[in-house]
């Protein structure tokens, strides 16, 4: 049987639910494996480009928006039990750089929440539409209420 090693769990706060952190906390366990955590940050202009994609956790910015984005996700992180080193914070879009994170720590399975298709929402696809077609891992998408 495949045991995942490495799960991802993506997490936006606009639909952050519950269940979505358990699903993925519960796999962990089974599975004994590594939790990363990472949030991606799409409506914020970024002030410079020497931070590049990826957004130092460790270290303070003079860019209050920066800052607060930082401490929701480190907060976020905390109540589910994931280290800072485990933890995320990257500029761009969520799709790319989800898949491009997931590359790159080499996980097996990344966790998404997922809307049920219909309406506008299907013929616009969706960050798990989009995951689960464009990923080289496991994909688990957790329905959200819709
Ligand atoms: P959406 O397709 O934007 O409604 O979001 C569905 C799911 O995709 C969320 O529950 C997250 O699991 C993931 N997701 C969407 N946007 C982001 C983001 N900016 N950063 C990390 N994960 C995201």
């Amino acid at each position: 049987m495949h045991r995942y090693q490495h799960i991802l769990i993506t997490l936006n706060y606009a639909n952050a639910a519950q269940h979505v952190v358990a699903k993925a906390q519960q796999l962990t366990q089974a599975y004994q494996a590594q939790l990363s955590l990472v949030h991606v940050l799409d409506d914020i202009a970024m002030p410079d480009t020497t931070y590049g994609t990826c957004i130092a956790l460790d270290k303070v910015t003079d860019y209050q928006a920066l800052e607060h984005e930082k401490q929701r996700l480190l907060n976020a992180a905390a109540s589910i039990g994931i280290s800072q080193q485990n933890c995320w914070l990257i500029w761009g879009a969520p799709q790319q750089e989800i898949l491009r994170l997931a590359e790159r720590l080499q996980v097996d399975l990344i966790v998404v929440g997922a809307h049920k298709s219909h309406g506008l929402g299907f013929l616009l696809g969706s960050t798990a539409d989009s995951l689960l077609h464009h990923a080289k891992c496991d994909i688990l998408a957790v329905h959200l209420e819709d």
